[in-house]
């Protein structure tokens, strides 16, 4: 893509310029923990492609994207033991997108428990580690 930037935060973190709490990752793509969890067990999947948003990916990344949300996605709800899980994603500034590498937000959803702010508060490195290790081993 002609205006992707190839400075943007999970460009960096996919050339291992910036550190993440890494869940998942294969040829096509990475799953690490939000910094700024809306909810505990956020977890971010993205494409190892230069990719501003989903209208950019080629069908077979967006298949391989998809099938493997869908698996985080269910270690997600394993994990966290949660009975609702959402999944976000944001195209563009006006739909409320900050990053413009393409992405999923896998939120884990509680009855009565509000969502917490989109990107504000940064958690704990440590305590986004803890909550990974339950979730990379029900990764199937
Ligand atoms: P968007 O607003 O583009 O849909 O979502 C971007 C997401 O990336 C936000 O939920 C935000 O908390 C998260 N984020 C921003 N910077 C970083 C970072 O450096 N590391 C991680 N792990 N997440 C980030």
């Amino acid at each position: 893509m002609s205006d992707y930037d190839r400075d943007n935060i999970f460009a960096k973190i996919l050339r291992g310029e910036m550190p993440c709490v890494k869940i998942f990752e294969d040829n096509d793509t990475l799953a690490f923990m939000d910094i700024m969890p809306q909810a505990e067990g956020h977890v971010l999947v993205i494409p190892k492609a230069e990719a501003c948003d989903m209208m950019d990916l080629d069908d077979a990344m967006a298949q391989k994207l998809i099938v493997n949300v869908q698996r985080i996605a269910r270690a997600v709800k394993s994990a966290i033991g949660c009975p609702g899980v959402m999944l976000a994603q944001l195209n563009g500034s006006a739909a409320g997108q900050t990053v413009f590498h393409t992405h999923f937000h896998i939120i884990p959803r509680h009855n009565g428990v509000e969502l917490g702010f989109h990107a504000k508060n940064m958690a704990d490195p440590g305590e986004l580690e803890k909550i990974a290790e339950k979730i990379r081993p029900l990764i199937s």
